[in-house]
């Protein structure tokens, strides 16, 4: 199957061929641990996830390389770490910020039922020459410097942004245009006002690493260069982000690497997910405007999260609302009543869902085609019948949807592990004989009892079922 993605850098969609169908190559830049993550920046993670899953189906499992960083350099983790523990040396107060934070974002993600990436490089591994020979920052600034793209003044090293024709291709800013548009006072230091840093220096209190230019800590956009061709290579299929990283983080992750090893691209298509907004407004911690992926998960099951999510084509802004919330949830429990607990994953995805996935991540597509397949099998019965809820539940999966039994997704809901089982079980027995010795007034009661409790029961020939109510 024909897969096609937009890629930002040349404006089109366009047939994705891979340079190794045996190792197909995507790197996501990855969460600053310094705080909780929020909602929207759940949504990369859950894009790309998907992205991921469908490139192991199409090209295996074991030919699929996936790497997301996490950046645990950053002056906001440091002004984190002295905030939160006042009373430790910064570099053991920054290392107890960046663990708990990456502990926690790992955890988060799971619940969203993200599968880990390939490979998960922290930045601070990257900074100095590895043994093992791996790409590192400083030697990509030394072979910027040789190249005659960066320079060194003001104690910082610089990237010269002339000194590369088409800086600025992915943004589609010019050079000339960013000049005459800037209003901060240009730094005297540098060439130009767009020049960015490479490397610089650290006060001694602050993290740092010994350098030919000093001790010192990486800019940003150089950790994703060096992290991308430690395990990538030079060139590589897919590089991919949030909107706000096409300028400058990416931009400028292009022009070191390109730069650095002499080559005419970094990536061959670049991909960008649209933002997550409430009432308009892009999801940030800046505006306040934010909940956080761990705060939603004691609420909601991660699979409502996650629909709700692949509801809007990864471009597209996405209005995020309780009601839309609600009736992603409502979706997850008919689905799960329809596959029940067959734990068997066996069977064959829809064609018709990998199609459209295929077609630069159409998911609201699949989701009106699992839709159609939930439905279709109304009037079916016997193989036919348990042949559509495998068909359901196989398709399901490669949103990362329905991989649990119905039972296990009830048990994991938030709101079912409040409710005591026994104490369940044992008002329905009372319940059934209240109504084997006609007492309905009691029998009524019991199922006004379980009603306050969110349990609802259904009553069928065979018995009475229960479920957690929302
Ligand atoms: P940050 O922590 O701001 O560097 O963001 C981490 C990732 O989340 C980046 O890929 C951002 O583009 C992405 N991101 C941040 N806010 C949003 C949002 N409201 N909607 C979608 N993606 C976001
Ligand atoms: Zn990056």
């Amino acid at each position: 199957m024909e897969l096609r993605l937009y890629d930002t850098l040349t404006k089109e969609k366009r047939v994705f061929t891979p340079l190794d169908p045996n190792n197909v190559r995507m790197y996501v830049c990855g969460p600053t641990v310094y705080d909780f993550a929020h909602i929207g920046n759940a949504r990369p993670v859950i894009v790309f996830d998907i992205l991921f899953r469908l490139l192991r189906h199409l090209y295996g499992a074991d030919h699929v390389t996936y790497v997301r960083n996490i950046t645990d350099v950053d002056d906001k983790i440091n002004d984190r770490a002295a905030r939160d523990f006042p009373g430790l040396p910064l570099n053991e107060a920054i290392r107890k910020v960046t663990e708990q934070t990456a502990n926690q974002f790992h955890a988060d993600v799971a619940g969203l039922g993200s599968l880990p990436p390939t490979h998960e490089p922290r930045a601070t591994d990257f900074v100095l020459p590895r043994t093992d020979g791996k790409a590192d920052m400083i030697t990509l600034i030394q072979q910027l410097i040789a190249r005659g793209h960066a320079y060194e003044a003001g104690g910082e090293v610089l990237f010269d942004v002339q000194s590369m024709p088409d800086y600025g291709a992915l943004s589609g800013r010019k050079l000339d245009e960013q000049l005459a548009g800037a209003r901060v006072a240009v730094d005297a230091h540098k060439k130009n006002p767009a020049d960015f840093v490479l490397w610089k220096q650290s006060s001694k209190d602050e993290p740092g690493w010994d350098s030919p230019w000093g001790r010192g800590r990486p800019g940003w956009h150089i950790e994703c260069s060096a992290m991308s061709a430690a395990y990538l290579g030079n060139v590589f299929d897919i590089h991919g982000g949030g909107l706000d990283l096409i300028f400058p983080h990416h931009e400028n992750e292009i022009a070191q690497s390109r730069c650095a090893h002499g080559t005419a691209t970094m990536a061959n298509y670049w991909m960008h997910n649209g933002f997550l907004e409430v009432e308009g407004a892009k999801m940030s911690k800046s505006l306040g405007n934010f909940v956080t992926i761990s705060e939603l998960l004691n609420d909601w099951p991660g699979e409502a999260l996650r629909l709700n999510m692949l509801k809007t084509h990864y471009r597209s802004p996405i209005d995020w609302t309780l009601k839309g919330l609600e009736e992603s949830k409502r979706v997850i429990d008919s689905w799960y009543d329809i596959v029940g607990d067959d734990t068997q994953a066996s069977g064959i995805a829809d064609d018709g869902v990998v199609s459209l996935l295929s077609d630069d991540l159409n998911t609201s597509g699949v989701i009106t085609r699992l839709h159609a397949i939930a439905s279709g099998r109304a009037g079916a019965s016997g193989a036919a019948l348990i042949d559509s809820q495998r068909t359901l539940k196989v398709s399901a999966m490669l949103l990362g949807l329905l991989g649990k039994t119905k039972r296990e997704y009830l048990e994991s809901n938030p709101k079912a592990v409040t409710v005591n089982k026994a104490v369940v079980d044992a008002l329905i027995a009372d319940r059934t004989a209240a109504r084997a010795r006609k007492d309905f007034k009691e029998s009524d009661r019991i199922r006004d009892e379980l009603a306050a409790m969110g349990v609802l029961i259904k009553d069928s020939k065979d018995g009475t079922t229960w479920e957690i109510a929302r």
